[in-house]
């Protein structure tokens, strides 16, 4: 092993190719080329396979990591297929879009003076491989079973437990409001960091793995949720969280503001050849702009960034704490400064001006206080410290809350959190409702991928559990 391995203090780090910045701002495709076999193998044989694999530990997933990337040094891919996919159904999605500095690789031991084994993108070279090899195959479960679940929801938490069921043998259908399968990993994050095609090959896999899809679907509108519990054995409830947070400031509704997802949506929908009448008009498209994005995550993020490859003026992202406070991924601020995003940090609205539209952000610097009781230091308003910010679009991406889902499933009794997410008892992942589960963000709130696979896979393992209880009480009754 030491002879192939723990090559980190003669290799150094070495990401795979990333397209210029001036070719990006063009265009909507990945960023990151994928590895060479052997720069895949060379880059895997940094790891130093220690003791106690921290990057494994912090993965949501406790991927085998130090295994699978001791296969690819080794030239074992396809091993390093079969590993990495036993704990991930959707490896390459996770390879391209974890916040790896904050999981997997920010924990990696010689990440302290060494910079951490690019994990991310070995994850990903190992399942793009498999799929160009025609390893990844749709599911042949061992035995049927007659049994059926309802899942409420094609995202990754959805997927997750779609797939997780139907290797079982259970009769799996998920229902979906949006017309296509993938839920914000297709309308709300953008190509640059997540092609279209990466999810659609995994519907595809679903769809030949007897997965059934009812697309166009709103539980709660199309079907109660009621008449879906008499259909199924078991559901599960994976609905994500859809309600924006809004910012109470003068001049919030004039023209020209939109809620960061609306804009997210327009531009991925027309991307992928909709007709989307508010992108068509203009009303949604940054073109000629000068765009102002409020907000420090993700979602921010991607909104710079699809502003600046729309054809942006200028794009300025107003965060009111500082660089290092931010909730976003590191990375992506520094792809998005690479792309020519201006950060005005500390900074936070405090009006909108404008007549028919909105023509300027009123801002106010702010100082970062004493810690509340959560350990994060306060903003507070530096007096006199105004500015005008130019904008014609302003984009508020401030978070998201969950809808009111006992009210739209017009299930009063099913319990909710302070936070209105879905309340479970998370050993057994049921909500008040019996036979009904919940995984995802409608549990923890907005989080991360990763997080909504290894819901999806523990809520399977839970509906099974359940399913296999009742059959074996069916089987004792009718013995008595
Ligand atoms: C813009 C943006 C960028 C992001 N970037 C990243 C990133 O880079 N990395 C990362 O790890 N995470 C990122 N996230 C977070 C990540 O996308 C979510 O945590 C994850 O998608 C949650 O998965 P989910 O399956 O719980 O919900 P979702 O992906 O939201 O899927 C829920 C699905 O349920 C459907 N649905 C809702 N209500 C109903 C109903 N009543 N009937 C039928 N269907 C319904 C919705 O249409 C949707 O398809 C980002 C989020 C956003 C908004
Ligand atoms: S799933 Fe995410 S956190 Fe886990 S190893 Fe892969 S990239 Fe890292």
């Amino acid at each position: 092993m030491a002879e192939r391995m723990l090559k980190f203090v003669g290799t150094p780090q070495a990401m795979p190719d990333k397209r210029p910045p001036a070719e990006r701002r063009r265009d909507f495709e990945e960023i990151f080329a994928n590895y060479a076999r052997d720069k895949a193998a060379e880059q895997a044989a940094r790891c130093s396979q220690c003791g106690v694999p921290f990057c494994q530990i912090h993965c949501p997933l406790h991927n085998n990591i130090p295994d699978w990337l001791k296969l690819t040094a080794e030239g074992r891919i396809e091993e390093a297929y079969e590993l990495s996919s036993a704990t991930n159904n959707f490896p390459e999605i996770c390879g391209r879009i974890c916040p790896q500095d904050r999981l997997c690789e920010g924990n990696c031991v010689i990440e302290k003076g060494f910079d951490s084994v690019t994990i991310g993108s070995v994850e990903k070279f190992i399942t793009d491989t498999a799929w160009n090899q025609g390893w990844v195959k749709p599911i042949q479960p061992r035995r049927e079973r007659a049994e059926s679940v309802g899942i409420v929801g094609a995202g990754p938490a959805g997927l997750a437990a779609a797939e997780q069921l139907r290797r079982k043998g259970y009769q799996v259908t998920v229902y979906d409001r949006y017309d296509r399968v993938g839920g914000l990993l297709i309308y709300g994050i953008p190509n640059f960091k997540l092609e279209k095609e990466i999810v659609q090959r995994r519907e595809k896999l679903l769809r030949a793995s007897k997965v059934a899809f009812r697309l166009d679907c709103e539980i709660g509108r199309d079907i109660s949720l009621a008449e879906l519990r008499s259909r199924h054995d078991a559901v599960l409830l994976a609905s994500g969280v859809y309600k924006a947070r809004d910012i109470a400031v003068p001049g919030v509704g004039l023209p020209g503001i939109t809620a960061a997802l609306d804009y997210l949506t327009a531009s991925n929908r027309s991307g992928l050849g909709d007709a989307v009448p508010d992108f068509d008009s203009g009303t949604l498209d940054a073109k000629g702009k000068n765009v102002v994005v409020i907000g420090g995550g993700d979602t921010a993020m991607d909104c710079v960034r699809t502003a600046v490859r729309q054809g942006a003026k200028s794009v300025k992202c107003l965060y009111r704490r500082d660089r290092a406070n931010m909730p976003g991924s590191q990375r992506e601020v520094r792809h998005a400064e690479e792309e020519g995003v201006e950060f005005v940090w500390l900074t936070a609205p405090q009006a909108f001006l404008g007549k028919e539209k909105v023509s300027h952000v009123r801002s106010v610097r702010i100082h970062l206080g004493m810690p509340d009781s959560t350990g994060r230091q306060m903003p507070q308003e530096i007096p006199n410290s105004h500015v005008n910010i130019e904008a014609d679009l302003v984009l508020k991406a401030l978070g998201f809350d969950p809808e009111d889902l006992p009210t739209m499933l017009g299930t009063p009794e099913l319990g909710v959190t302070g936070w209105g997410t879905l309340k479970i008892d998370w050993k057994s992942m049921m909500t008040s409702l019996d036979g009904v589960f919940a995984a995802g963000d409608i549990v923890r709130g907005a989080s991360l991928v990763v997080w909504a696979v290894r819901d999806g896979r523990d809520a399977a393992e839970r509906i099974h559990s359940y399913l296999a209880t009742k059959a074996q009480a069916a089987v004792a009754i009718a013995a008595e």
